[in-house]
């Protein structure tokens, strides 16, 4: 079951962590804050309960701590920001609960300066900094820190989506990540792949980003391409994230909340999806829907990651997968009743327009939707049952119009078989049915046991629809009109929603 709630951690208005109870169906969460601070500080408190050592970055400039990922799961260390001339108090109560006993910084004086970790060294802690004369540098000695590896991830050191989008799967793996300018590798970046004999290089980016000249300068290069941020993102969880269930997602217009969730990404084994605040790019919903994500850790507070976003995360139908079956179609016209509004109202007409707006829905929500059919075609029943139960699909719903001999009967029913997956099969005729009848005002006829093949044979939890009768001509005037066709379609789509809420 898919629940949020909201706790208030602090006092502070906006503060916030909204949490669930551990569930194996779905989560969604958001690990937020009044500013980036706070942010990273919520990611700490839901990653860690202590922590020997805490890496320090500046909560202004990415440069420095770009790589800074791969060292701190080496360590299994939180980052914590702070501003350069002071220690953040919220950092400071963070490293405090921690009780960590090794601060390192990464970047230069300008970043974190000396009187910062004199304050941390005041606590009891020791401290260390990892520096160097430009950004390029400071990775070259976190790679130095985090040790020689014969494989390495080369990013782009100018901006930060790149880097922080691979940086749960470099960390995982200890696999140092270096930064390169996009027409010159920089000399020292060069020499650290020359003496560690690097026999793979993996390139961050498309070509805007890294040229073809750099790719061709180092060892055994593979480029995980992308055009723009959100597709590069994409592209590092499908490569390497594409049998987890799970992902994280941050803003990919700063940087602050995906450096600070990287590390907790990587120690969860999952990606970091990038998003603007308020509208999930297509790249990224592509990434959700065809990874069959269903569960989410949010890193930011709504101003980074919008609540209309969060709120279609925690739809329970996201990332999973559902078959839909229009009965009948090509040689097989199943019912044919009254002739509507000039048109002779045929079932696989109607059933495959309704299909087809139940996968539009769907698809809105981040499923993946696979229909048995999406023209007018038969596919055999056999078939239908095959692709079914080939597909890895959660569910199979068939649609159907109902016909009768005399015009009398008339309403809405579903059915379901007990053959295969009998409670979930129920379940969900049940919902389905509820919502048709509350939305579409049809008489009940209810929900009933049958033995059509589509159900019976198909091993997933199944159901078959029937909306109305064409044989009545109530029924038969309300199929003909698009707007009840639609609502038909909204009602099992809210009910395929409300059975995964059940689960
Ligand atoms: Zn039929």
């Amino acid at each position: 079951m898919k629940k949020v709630f909201v706790a208030f951690l602090f006092a502070a208005a906006f503060c916030f962590i909204a949490v669930l109870p551990a569930s194996a169906e779905g989560y969604t969460i958001r690990l937020g804050g009044q500013d980036r601070f706070e942010v990273a500080v919520n990611v700490s408190k839901k990653g860690w309960t202590s922590a020997n050592t805490v890496i320090l970055a500046n909560y202004d400039a990415y440069a420095d701590a770009l790589a800074a990922a791969p060292l701190a799961y080496k360590y299994n260390a939180p980052i914590l920001l702070t501003q350069p001339g002071v220690l953040t108090a919220a950092t400071k109560a963070e490293i405090d609960r921690l009780n960590a006993t090794n601060v390192i910084a990464v970047g230069g004086s300008a970043s974190i300066s000396d009187s910062v970790l004199s304050e941390v060294r005041k606590m009891g802690l020791k401290t260390e900094r990892i520096s160097g004369a430009n950004r390029f540098e400071v990775a070259n000695n976190i790679a130095l820190r985090v040790g020689k590896s014969s494989k390495v991830v080369l990013a782009y050191g100018l901006n930060f989506p790149d880097a922080l989008a691979i940086a749960p799967y470099a960390a995982r793996n200890g696999y140092p990540i270096l930064l390169t300018n996009t027409n010159t590798l920089p000399g020292s970046t060069k020499a650290i792949i020359d003496q560690w004999g690097v026999s793979q290089t993996i390139i961050v980016g498309g070509e805007g980003s890294i040229s073809r000249n750099v790719y061709n300068s180092v060892p055994n290069p593979y480029r995980i391409d992308g055009r723009n941020r959100f597709e590069v993102a994409a592209n590092i969880a499908n490569k390497y994230f594409s049998t987890r269930s799970q992902s994280s997602i941050a803003t990919g217009m700063t940087f602050a909340d995906a450096l600070t969730g990287a590390v907790f990404a990587a120690k969860r084994n999952e990606p970091i999806l990038l998003t603007t605040a308020t509208s999930v790019p297509t790249e990224t919903r592509s990434a959700i829907i065809n990874n069959g994500y269903q569960s989410f850790f949010v890193y930011g507070g709504p101003g980074s990651v919008s609540e209309g976003i969060f709120n279609s995360l925690a739809i329970s139908v996201v990332g999973k997968t559902i078959m839909i079956d229009a009965g009948h179609g090509g040689t097989d016209p199943g019912a044919s009743g009254y002739t509507s509004g000039g048109t002779k109202l045929v079932e696989k007409d109607l059933v495959l327009d309704m299909s087809k707006r139940i996968q539009s829905r769907l698809t809105s929500s981040m499923s993946k939707v696979l229909m048995t059919r999406t023209g007018d075609t038969y596919p055999t029943l056999n078939e239908r049952v095959a692709k079914a139960n080939s597909s890895g699909a959660d569910i199979f719903v068939s649609m159907h119009v109902n016909s009768y001999s005399t015009s009398s009967p008339h309403g809405t029913e579903t059915w379901w078989n007990s053959t295969y997956e009998s409670a979930d099969s129920q379940l969900l005729a049940e919902e389905i049915q509820k919502e048709l009848i509350a939305t579409l005002g049809t008489y009940n006829r209810g929900v009933k046991h049958g033995d059509f093949r589509v159900i019976k044979d198909t091993k997933i939890p199944s159901v078959l629809v029937e909306v109305a009768f064409v044989s009545n001509k109530d029924d038969a005037d309300l199929l003909a009109n698009s707007t009840f066709r639609q609502k038909a379609a909204d009602a099992v789509y809210r009910g395929i929603i409300n059975y995964f809420n059940k689960q």
